[in-house]
């Protein structure tokens, strides 16, 4: 099955439940009115020149065309190319350029990014790029206009043509290690993804999932917006960005059953339910997901309890892989769903492999996390020598990540093989300490970090974001702490407190800019 047929099946059953509602306008869509809406913009693309295999790219904040565009262009067999709404100039004209984009729908401002200067700004130097279209002005009105030039027939034609095996979208990497990749995926990897995902957490046509996550990103466009699409849910986009009290009111006033988020964006949501300003009424609320980064388990015991969401799911993913390959599951004890990111998704195969020897390690041992199967992208668009150091010959995903299987097919990931320390030759993963840290009552969110060391190669250090009100901390206090309880070379020899951390767009820490700014602060 195409995308586009997906959705077709889904509209035929429920038709007249509701698809799509976008908080900050009000907008709302039940599935049959999300159907016309798709066509009209995909007869409208083929009208303008659209053709299959075409790159497209998408640049904008979560909003409903976000969504129309993403189901609009798998229906004309374009490749739809997300661009991070956080980008600048440069990276702007880098990923048109990679991605040797012809059409490129932008919004025009938000917050302080104006899209439009700088789209006007990169033009001449993206020679390829042909159209351009605005969101919300004449040249998208425009755009629409053109869709009576083209019948329901001749969309339907396109789409027999269309095979789940072709590309229809490249997702580039979060940039959390370095630059970021465009991981080129078919109809088939990601439609089944999102299926799955969806299937895990029981999803019907009953559910609404809150969607604060970026569409730009697999966790709001697969594991949201595909999910939901594949089961007949509703997707609830709460505000263009994320804030935590308009995540928390869209919940309350739509009735979410479902609810997403990278583990700050739950962190920042219970900081808000903590103080106890605003009521919310999270009494709809059942499920959700927590993926993206760690996700501690003391922050999923407090989104179980505190946000009656007993069902709460983690996964585990990376964009390369469509995304996701394990996943906890409602029958799971709560130390699984809790201290695991669970067991392999259908049709999956996962193995920890040595990296050294490439053997796979004993049930317990740490190694790095490979993974096989459906999921698995076609690969980096246009970078050949990246997909074959990623992918090896008998198709193994390699993900840089570290892992541990118990017994039981449960794996705990330990963490990213760049981000391990090595200090007087013992291997610490910085995972590790942060749980750790979760316990103290005066930790709203912490990270560790390597940093350089004369005697021993590397030292941790802790930064630190204290809770409100709580009391201050330094080094002696955390030590102190650590002392008894952790061996004497895990307990961090710096600690920084700070009042947030150099992030990604999706809500990701990113330790190479840490291990930056660390060496300044020691000087
Ligand atoms: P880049 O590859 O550009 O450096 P990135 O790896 O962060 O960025 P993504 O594909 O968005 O880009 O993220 C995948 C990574 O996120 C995984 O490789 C893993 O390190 C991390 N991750 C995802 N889910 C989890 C989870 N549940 N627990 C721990 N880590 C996770
Ligand atoms: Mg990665």
């Amino acid at each position: 099955q195409t995308i586009g047929q997906n959705l077709d099946a889904t509209i035929a059953r429920f038709g007249d439940r509701e698809a799509l509602v976008e908080c900050a306008t009000g907008r709302r869509w039940t599935y049959a009115e999300l159907g016309e809406a798709v066509d009209e913009l995909a007869r409208a693309l083929m009208a303008r020149g659209l053709r299959a295999g075409e790159r497209i790219g998408i640049w904008s904040p979560n909003c409903a065309e976000w969504t129309l565009l993403q189901y609009a262009t798998a229906k004309v067999g374009a490749v739809l190319v997300n661009v991070n709404p956080a980008y600048r100039e440069h990276e702007l004209q880098f990923v048109v350029n990679q991605s040797q984009m012809r059409w490129l729908v932008s919004a025009i401002k938000h917050k302080t990014s104006d899209y439009r200067r700088m789209v006007e700004k990169v033009r001449s130097g993206c020679p390829g790029l042909e159209e351009v279209v605005y969101l919300g002005d004449e040249s998208w009105d425009t755009l629409l206009g053109a869709a009576d030039e083209v019948d329901a027939a001749a969309l339907a034609a396109r789409g027999a043509e269309l095979s789940a095996d072709d590309a229809i979208n490249i997702q580039y990497t979060s940039g959390t290690t370095g630059f970021p990749k465009g991981a080129t995926l078919s109809h088939h990897n990601i439609l089944n993804n999102g299926f799955f995902v969806g299937e895990r957490v029981h999803y019907t046509e009953e559910d609404r999932i809150c969607l604060p996550v970026p569409f730009y990103h697999c966790f709001g466009m697969v594991m949201g917006n595909l999910a939901a699409t594949s089961h007949g849910a509703c997707m609830v986009i709460p505000a263009p960005s994320f804030e935590p009290a308009a995540t928390l009111r869209a919940v309350s006033e739509e009735k979410c059953t479902s609810l997403y988020g990278v583990p700050t964006m739950f962190i920042a949501e219970l900081g808000l339910i903590d103080k106890g300003e605003k009521e919310f009424d999270l009494s709809h609320l059942r499920t959700g997901i927590m993926a993206g980064s760690p996700c501690p388990a003391e922050i999923m015991r407090r989104v179980m309890n505190e946000m009656n969401m007993s069902e709460v799911a983690i996964c585990y993913g990376m964009t390369e892989t469509s995304p996701v390959s394990l996943m906890t599951a409602t029958d799971d004890d709560v130390r699984q769903r809790t201290e695991t990111v669970g067991r392999v998704m259908p049709h999956v195969e996962v193995k920890i492999v040595d990296p050294a020897t490439q053997r796979p390690v004993r049930r317990g041992q740490p190694g790095e996390l490979c993974t096989r199967g459906y999921s698995v992208m076609l690969g980096y668009w246009d970078q050949p020598e990246k997909t074959a150091e990623a992918i090896d010959e008998a198709r193994w995903m390699h993900t840089g990540d570290l892992a541990v299987m118990d017994e039981d097919g449960y794996v705990t990931i330990t963490g990213r093989m760049k981000d391990m320390v090595i200090r007087g030759g013992e291997n610490i993963y910085p995972r590790e300490i942060e749980e750790f840290l979760y316990g103290h009552p005066s930790v709203q969110d912490v990270q560790v970090i390597g940093v350089p060391d004369e005697k021993y190669g590397e030292e941790l250090m802790a930064w630190i974001i204290t809770r409100q009100g709580a009391d201050p901390l330094d080094a002696d206090a955390v030590r102190e702490f650590c002392t008894g309880k952790l061996a004497h070379y895990k307990i961090p020899r710096y600690v920084h407190v700070v009042e947030e951390f150099p992030m990604t767009v999706t809500g990701k820490v990113r330790k190479v800019d840490m291990r930056e700014q660390a060496l300044e602060i020691l000087g």
